[in-house]
């Protein structure tokens, strides 16, 4: 998810150093173990479970690219949409250069619970480009995303697909993306995208979407596990978007004190606290968080286990493993990033009385202005931003209270209770509807 601003989450040795046991390395194992369990608590028929095991559709698409010196590259991409029983498949557009396959259906999974979770009326689903966005112009990057569309085109919708930004996409790649859809139809259909930029029917409030969705789930955790955050410490793994707006959020709206963030280069600690305003801005002057004046270095693995309240993972996938799970100090850890966590550290991390909670109701804040925004593009008429909160902050307290309350029904963790919330009403529709 971490939708992009302007820098990489996380450079390719950060990924090759975190990526814990082998079964963990590859997400859709993981994506798949964690719905098998579920499956088996909620005594799903062989058919149901199977059939949710894998995507219903996928296209693989080769894109030719006019590059700014003259030569063509070739690049490649897909587009995966898991299960659309319950609606249109929703889900962002990553551009990375490590994507795979499997990365893209893991995600699609994930997003397929995740508007489930959240009670959304749509399907799950996700893009991915193998990309290095950063050695990109912007003219070669609006080319490819224009070739991204012209491709898988013909999968979109309104009624079938919606794609929205991800890892490393933006705005500005959404606006481009819905005008070649446009004349594609030959009409304007801007609602076939979301995360668009506010003059081309985006929605106000989606920019902190994400991060204000978890921030209101970490004051609800708070509360259940009996904590009093304010002037307590905080950690995020990831500057990007989501990560930069959590920062805020959490000073602001929390009181919390934000002694650790990274990002691609690596990290700062400062046992004072790190003001946000000064942090971006050096972000934004220099490209990295590093080197901020007043704090102290530290890299991307200890940041995860700094003495912290709270834990925000807002990059990449399975950075909280087996091997480093015993090491986490924070007593709530608030996956902000899509699938930050194996199945191996979720079962260590219960163990040890650790609060998690999982990506697919912590993140849901983004998918979830996503759909107010297609309602609004229907209707053609537009909320004010605190009116987009109002709805989100409800969105999001029901959902809690629905994983918290499942999760102690079933004596689960909370990642699976999502799960049984989640894959367990996309399973009824798919009986609703005669598939199984
Ligand atoms: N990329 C975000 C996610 O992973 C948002 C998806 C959307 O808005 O459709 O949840």
């Amino acid at each position: 998810m971490t939708e992009r601003t302007e820098s990489r989450e996380c450079t390719l040795p950060d990924m090759l150093m975190q990526t814990g046991t082998p079964s963990e390395r590859n997400p859709f194992v993981s994506a798949r173990k964690q719905l098998d369990e579920a499956a088996a608590i909620m005594q799903l028929d062989p058919a149901t479970h199977e059939l949710l095991r894998w995507p219903l559709r996928e296209l693989h698409v080769t894109m030719p690219v006019k590059m700014d010196n003259g030569c063509t590259k070739i690049f490649h991409g897909f587009r995966v949409q898991y299960n659309d029983a319950r609606g249109p498949n929703k889900g962002g557009i990553r551009f990375h250069p490590d994507e795979t396959i499997d990365t893209v259906r893991a995600l699609a999974a994930w997003m397929t619970w995740k508007t489930a979770v959240m009670d959304l009326p749509l399907g799950g689903g996700k893009g991915g480009v193998i990309c290095d966005t950063k050695s990109m112009s912007n003219g070669e990057l609006e080319r490819l995303s224009r070739a991204y569309i012209r491709q898988v085109g013909r999968m979109l919708g309104l009624e079938k697909d919606v794609p929205a930004p991800d890892l490393y996409t933006t705005p500005q790649i959404m606006a481009w993306m819905a005008d070649e859809y446009s004349f594609m139809q030959g009409n304007n259909e801007f609602g076939v995208i979301t995360g668009k930029p506010l003059p081309l029917g985006g929605s106000a409030g989606r920019g902190d979407a994400t991060a204000r969705g978890g921030i209101c789930c970490v004051r609800e955790a708070a509360g259940v596990a009996g904590l009093d955050l304010s002037g307590q410490r905080a950690a995020i793994q990831g500057y990007g978007n989501v990560g930069s707006h959590a920062h805020k959020l959490a000073a602001e709206l929390l009181g919390m004190r934000v002694v650790g963030v990274s990002d691609s280069k690596g990290g700062i600690y400062n046992p004072e606290g790190l003001d946000h305003a000064a942090v971006s801005a050096h972000k934004q002057a220099t490209g990295s968080v590093t080197g901020f004046p007043g704090a102290s270095a530290v890299s991307n693995e200890a940041l995860l286990e700094l003495d912290v309240a709270v834990l925000f993972p807002a990059a990449l996938e399975s950075v909280i493993t087996g091997l480093n799970a015993e090491n986490i100090k924070a007593k709530i850890v608030a996956e902000l990033a899509n699938g930050p966590t194996t199945p191996e550290a979720d079962s260590i991390l219960h163990g040890r009385g650790v609060m998690l909670i999982p990506d697919l109701l912590c993140n849901a804040g983004g998918v979830t202005v996503s759909y107010f925004e297609m309602v609004q593009n229907t209707y053609g008429y537009y909320w004010e931003e605190t009116e987009v909160q109002r709805r989100l902050e409800k969105k999001m307290k029901t959902a809690f209270r629905n994983v918290i309350d499942t999760s102690r029904r079933y004596s689960v963790h909370n990642r699976l209770g999502a799960y049984i919330v989640g894959a367990g009403r996309v399973a009824d529709a798919m009986k609703l509807r005669g598939w199984v």
